[in-house]
């Protein structure tokens, strides 16, 4: 019988901890936020040694959660894994509306519905370890989610606040996940300063987007879980619906990490920051030539996940992009909104609207020739759908009346 994944002890490989901006080192096992130059934190691994112990008929005979990547992964003891069963997520084609080669990666069945829960059970896992017993964020809701439920099976506190206009299914349920949530009237940003104000009154540990080093790894195995999943190699292009950015960046150090241990050769894919016309600082960043992205004023998207008006990680986005020869596209609400309609009736997959944008922005990078019809493209879809607002139903049937069959279409 194999093991399981969350109770094995497993060797740790983490060396230290690197700012992202100056790679002045910090040690590992310690507290971190942001590092002294106000820049995200990375966590660095003895690559060598994870070569010469991680063999890939090892990991195929593991059980198929995320934890299966621990050689890669920062959790020292499996006592402090907070799990609530990270499966890996399916590959799914849409061959009615785009084709074979058009691959959904739907992160949607994940713990509490979203890929947030990669990034929350690490940090939270990460927050055990260290001994953290009270977390704060700012979210649109997936976050928060995903950080009450984990907070709360860790026996921790989690104080969250949102935008008031967030949707009402993810205020509820970070509520009834025991999470202390506020309604704030203004946006993320708004909501992180009433979290980095609070901290040292309240003894929160920040665990915003990329200010602290964590969620990055759990975000990561996306990119692992998918070079395994296409038999250690990857797709052409991934579009990644980009808001603080985490996944996108924890793709590409995932990338280089496997290339390090020599488990992937040839080009790395092209990377795709897909944001929406409402709230589209890295786009605009990238278009400018410049690594970052003030501040997007007013900003508004269906999209919620996506109304990210700042990232601390602005430079590590655009990096990644620029390294990979890919490229950052904006599109409008309309437009997702109409695709995430259309996706649903033709392929029988409900995306949420991120993941409805990069269906647009991958439709739109076609017909401009930016993508070839016969590469194989990733697209992120990142929560389940049915979190998010749907066209009402009208039709109905009298009750004891004869139905008009005939005209049923
Ligand atoms: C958080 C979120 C995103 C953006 O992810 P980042 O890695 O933070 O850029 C996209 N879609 C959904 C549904 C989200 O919850």
């Amino acid at each position: 019988m194999t093991q399981d994944n969350r109770t094995a002890e497993i060797a740790n490989f983490v060396t230290h901890l690197e700012c992202s901006k100056t790679g002045d080192i910090l040690p590992a096992g310690t507290v971190q936020n942001l590092s002294p130059t106000g820049a995200p934190i990375l966590v660095r691994y003895d690559l060598a040694a994870v070569a010469e112990t991680l063999t890939k008929e090892k990991l195929a005979a593991r059980p198929t959660d995320l934890w299966r990547y621990r050689e890669l992964l920062p959790v020292v003891s499996a006592a402090n894994i907070v799990s609530l069963g990270e499966d890996m997520t399916p590959l799914i084609t849409l061959d009615n509306s785009l084709g074979s080669n058009v691959i959904v990666k739907d992160e949607g069945r994940l713990p509490t519905g979203s890929f947030k829960a990669r990034g929350l059970v690490m940090a939270v896992s990460m927050a055990k370890e260290l001994g953290l017993k009270r977390l704060a964020m700012p979210t649109n809701g997936n976050a928060g989610a995903a950080m009450a439920a984990y907070a709360r099976r860790a026996g921790m506190e989690a104080f969250v606040f949102c935008p008031d206009d967030t949707p009402e299914v993810n205020v509820r349920e970070i509520a009834l996940q025991g999470g202390k949530i506020w309604r704030v009237n203004g946006l993320i940003n708004d909501c992180g300063k009433i979290v980095a104000d609070g901290e040292a009154e309240m003894g929160w540990f920040n665990l915003s987007t990329l200010k602290e080093p964590y969620r990055i790894e759990g975000k990561k195995t996306m990119g692992l879980e998918l070079a395994e999943q296409f038999g250690w190699s990857l797709p052409d292009v991934i579009f990644y619906p980009t808001g603080g950015g985490t996944g996108l960046i924890g793709m590409w150090k995932a990338f280089a990490e496997l290339k390090a241990i020599g488990w992937l050769q040839g080009p790395m894919p092209r990377m795709v920051a897909v944001q929406a016309e409402g709230c589209a600082p890295i786009v605009k960043a990238w278009e400018a030539g410049e690594e970052h992205a003030p501040l997007w004023p007013d900003a508004h998207t269906v999209a919620a996940g996506i109304r990210v008006p700042v990232a601390v990680g602005d430079f590590l986005i655009i990096r990644a992009v620029r390294e990979s020869g890919g490229f950052c596209m904006a599109v409008d609400d309309d437009a997702i909104i109409a695709t995430r309609d259309a996706v649903a009736r033709e392929d029988g997959l409900l995306l949420c609207p991120e993941g409805a944008a990069t269906v647009e922005a991958y439709r739109r990078a076609l017909a401009q020739g930016l993508v070839g019809a016969e590469e194989k493209v990733v697209l992120f879809n990142c929560a389940t759908g049915l979190k998010y607002p749907m066209a009402p139903v009208t039709r109905t049937i009298a009750r004891g009346q004869a139905p008009d069959y005939a005209a049923m279409t």
